[in-house]
């Protein structure tokens, strides 16, 4: 058993601010009062005590290749697959692809986050050298798959094989985006990633071509594509057209946003406050390691004020946490993401360093301001 105390929790899924200790037993939260004390004891005397983050979409992948290809068109940079990107994934040795994605992982650790998902390139083989990467690091990692197979006109049970012997492996499949797999394809990938009760995700909307080429070839907006096709979870909608934002809200799908990499890319603004106003679930994910380091911390900050500063307007700082832990639990269903009785132990423990932790968190915490990190009630060793 562990018991933090003393610290300033941020409870539940409104993420409440008490003062409380918290305890674990096993692999869970299983009481947060004021007088509970057993077990091996953690003093959080001037610390907020956070659920850990949640990095809702990344590429561990392009770890080898920061800052690569800057200033060039986007679809020359991560288009597949003849991409910058890709050019670079293919001609690199698994065991070099593997050490720079270790360090990516720690880097996470680092910065509080506890549990990522993978767009994982490169079939199987991509997923083993995921494995290896990952290997011996306590950090919950949800990888989604894909084959080269999808790009080329490959039979429908052809792929039905390929995405099976894929789902054996890993948790869900993740396609680049509509513009490189046919409807088909996607409904193929869904209808098999369902029946074996695994993740779906798609690139959608990312930039505003991507949407023109989608109207011109099939009449519909790549949203409206993703929707009927029935993925889980569609990343960026930087570039939503005509009622794109209110089908969202109506088919109740997790969007995950990622601002820096938008703006890196210079292909605009994620509308978080339109779609929070609508109710959709809204994840944070920091994507392209080539962009952007695997931060939350970062993430969180730019998505505040490039919000605020886009509409002019107050946006909630506490949603903004929200979006890398409460609803990115929910989305994923890994009862992870809040602290309260029942959930796994996924916690990170922080200076406060202002009166407001929410703040505290996103304005001023940094690695060092780190103090401590819980996975599924074992203390982790940051290195
Ligand atoms: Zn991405």
């Amino acid at each position: 058993m562990i018991t933090i105390e003393n610290g300033r929790v941020l409870y539940g899924e409104n993420l409440d601010s008490m003062n409380a200790n918290v305890l674990i037993q096993d692999q869970e939260i299983v009481e947060v009062s004021q007088n509970v004390r057993q077990g091996k004891v953690i003093d959080a005397k001037g610390c907020i005590v956070a659920p850990a983050f949640i990095n809702s979409h990344i590429h561990l992948g392009d770890s080898v290749a920061m800052d690569m290809g800057d200033g060039k068109p986007i679809n020359e940079i991560v288009k597949p697959p003849f991409g910058i990107k890709h050019q670079i994934l293919a001609k690199t040795p698994p065991d070099l692809m593997s050490n720079s994605m270790r360090e990516s992982i720690w880097e996470m650790l680092r910065t509080g986050t506890t549990t990522f998902v993978d767009f994982r390139e490169g079939g199987l083989e991509g997923i083993d050298i995921l494995n290896e990467a990952s290997e011996g690091i306590p950090i919950r990692k949800v990888v989604l798959g894909r084959h080269d197979s999808f790009l080329k006109s490959t039979p429908n049970p052809v792929i039905e094989v390929i995405v099976e012997e894929l789902l054996e492996s890993c948790d869900g499949i993740a396609p680049s985006g509509l513009g490189e797999i046919n409807d088909s394809v996607a409904s193929v990938i869904i209808e098999t990633c369902e029946r074996m009760k695994k993740l779906s995700a798609i690139h959608v909307a990312e930039y505003e071509q991507v949407q023109r080429d989608s109207v011109n070839f099939t009449g519909m907006s790549e949203v409206q594509r993703a929707l009927n096709a029935g993925f889980n979870l569609l990343v960026h909608l930087t570039a939503p057209i005509k009622n794109d934002l209110k089908l969202l809200a109506d088919y109740g799908v997790s969007v995950v946003c990622c601002p820096r990499s938008n703006g890196a890319l210079a292909v605009g603004i994620p509308p978080v406050k339109q779609m929070f106003d609508l109710g959709v679930n809204l994840l944070l994910g920091t994507d392209n390691l080539m962009f952007n380091s695997p931060n939350l911390l970062r993430e969180m900050e730019y998505t505040l004020k490039v919000t605020r500063g886009y509409y002019r307007e107050y946006f909630p700082p506490r949603e903004i946490l929200k979006m890398a832990t409460v609803n990115a639990g929910k989305a994923l269903k890994l009862n992870i993401g809040s602290l309260e009785e029942g959930r796994l132990a996924d916690v990170v423990i922080v200076e406060q360093m202002s009166h407001d932790p929410i703040l505290s968190i996103i304005n001023r915490t940094e690695s060092k301001n780190i103090k401590g990190l819980i996975t599924e009630g074992k203390l982790v060793c940051i290195k």
